[in-house]
């Protein structure tokens, strides 16, 4: 690999590389080595002409800006800069993306029509509500196909994320508590195997974290839990069906024993997709749920689409919610916002975010509810579950399942027992994964599982799919039993980007591209 002179590595070079082919200039079939913008755009030119100021820059005390150093490009280098760095990644539209736990399933373009319509598309978060009846109308149902479907009393729709909504449930919790005398509960319990935002949320909320053990079978060790439950004990925050794809058994015992002891239940529901429209989490005694839309419910994930995270609230958590929520005005005056923390809202304890959430997430979830029906949400999470099982099966006598007991939910977890003695790790497995063309799973997560490799298919992916996917996984537990470490330990050989050092890059992140310490291209 050869490093460039801003620092970043290259394409791989001759014996890296499987072909042993070196292109002349970086370019790899038609795909174009990549500068950054600020590489490839001068300083000297500007894409667009912009008027001369109409005021005198003396307005302007002294705070004139000469210049705003941004890259010069015209329209169509721009345009290819990004429509390139596009196809350098992943994308839910291009193949399978197998990750576990995070849902990465088809964005269907009937929600993306329905957002685009002017009525929601063009909003202002300021329009007055008389104006806007329509939107305020989309809200109060998707609330109430979530409130339905949870069975639960009332739901936050603002929170902007999975994590988001953690927060907003913690924060719920903490306010009933400080309203009942209860302060003094410090302490959340999470299970070990749960998702890294759990204790992060209640780190952040100012409680401190205890563990709770995991049971054989990859479950809430109930006798753990009960030793730990006290009058120091907060909440707890169960994750189900939970990170290792299975169903919480003793969930009714979790919420009992949780009760008895005073604190509340908050469920991690990011894995609600497995069971959506067959179990209802208010029959279970949880408290409060957020519900990822870019999982269950469709929306894109990450840079096609901000998260929302609603969080549906049992009903002694509903009088701390988080403004604002519609509510229904007499006959004729049609829906409001609730903003202010007063009359029915006094006991909120704040807001999450500026204005209602992420509208144009609200509408493409509702659509999907809508082209779904109750019954089709129902299969979503029958089909998830079944081709997660039908992964497991397949693989299971080529890898390692990690509980291979019974069936799993809507996701396979394996770990690594099935490499040892083959010289090939998970990540040399995951990377290796890349040159045959598919995303990698889920790696070493949930941390219970030595080497944990977590699939997670969804209910879009076809059995033609499916079996190209588990074809291309066999085809490399062949060569990794055979002895073919090269293929592994120096995969991806075809990625533009090779093996990047993940721990500088997290621990000294360069957010922002200076010229003082770049060289500024001529
Ligand atoms: C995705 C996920 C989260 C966090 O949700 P975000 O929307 O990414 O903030 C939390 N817990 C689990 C189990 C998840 O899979």
């Amino acid at each position: 690999m050869t490093i460039q002179s801003v620092g970043r590595p290259t394409r791989p070079e001759g014996e890296a590389s499987n072909t042993g082919f070196q292109s002349l200039t970086g370019g790899r079939g038609l795909l174009q080595n990549e500068p950054l913008i600020f590489e490839l755009g001068g300083w000297s030119k500007t894409g667009v002409d912009i008027p001369p100021a109409e005021h005198d820059a003396s307005d302007l005390a002294g705070l004139t800006r000469e210049s705003v150093d941004l890259p010069g490009l015209s329209e169509p280098e721009t345009m290819r800069h990004y429509v390139r760095l596009s196809q350098k990644n992943h994308a839910i539209d291009l193949a399978i993306y197998p990750l576990g736990s995070c849902t990465m399933k088809h964005n269907p373009r009937l929600n993306e029509k329905v957002a685009r319509m002017a009525g929601f598309a063009d909003l202002h978060p300021l329009a007055p509500v008389a104006t806007t009846q329509g939107a305020l109308q989309l809200m109060d149902r998707l609330a109430h196909w979530l409130k339905t479907l949870t069975g639960m009393p009332a739901v936050a729709l603002a929170p902007k994320a999975g994590a988001h909504g953690e927060l907003c449930g913690l924060l719920c919790i903490k306010a009933a508590h400080e309203a009942a005398g209860q302060s003094a509960r410090r302490t959340v319990l999470v299970p070990t195997s749960a998702h890294g935002t759990n204790p992060a949320t209640a780190a952040f909320v100012g409680y401190s974290v205890q563990e709770i053990a995991q049971t054989a079978d990859g479950r809430v060790d109930l006798a753990d839990l009960a030793a730990k439950l006290g009058p120091h004990v907060a909440a707890i925050m169960v994750t189900n069906p939970n990170t290792c794809g299975l169903f919480e058994r003793d969930v009714i015992s979790i919420s009992k024993l949780t009760h008895e002891a005073g604190a509340y239940f908050y469920c991690d529901g990011a894995n609600f997709n497995a069971i959506v429209g067959r179990v209802r989490p208010g029959d279970l005694g949880i408290d409060a749920m957020h519900i990822n839309l870019h999982k269950t419910f469709s929306t894109p994930h990450g840079g096609g689409g901000p998260g929302a995270g609603p969080v549906v609230l049992s009903k002694a958590l509903a009088p701390f919610a988080p403004a604002p929520w519609i509510v229904h005005r007499e006959a004729g005056l049609g829906l409001t916002l609730v903003e202010e923390p007063e009359h029915e809202a006094a006991q909120a304890f704040g807001r999450m975010s500026a204005f209602q959430g992420q509208m144009g997430m609200f509408v493409r979830a509702y659509a999907y509810m809508r082209s779904h029906g109750a019954d089709g949400l129902r299969q979503v999470a029958e089909d998830a579950v079944l081709n997660a099982n039908y992964i497991k099966a397949r693989m299971s006598g080529v890898m390692t399942a990690a509980f291979p007991d019974g069936p799993c939910m809507h996701e396979a977890l394996f770990d690594d027992a099935w490499l040892e003695d083959t010289g090939v790790t998970t990540l040399d497995f995951a990377k290796a994964m890349i040159d045959e063309g598919f995303h990698p799973m889920t790696m070493y997560f949930p941390l219970v599982v030595h080497g944990a490799m977590l699939i997670e298919p969804t209910e879009t992916e076809s059995k033609r799919e499916l079996d190209r996917f588990c074809d291309a996984l066999c085809a490399l537990a062949a060569a990794a039993r055979l002895g073919d470490t090269e293929r592994f330990k120096g995969a991806p050989y075809l990625a533009p980007l090779r093996r990047l050092d993940e721990t500088l890059a997290a621990r000294k992140p360069k957010l922002i591209w200076r010229p003082e310490i770049q060289p500024v291209p001529a």
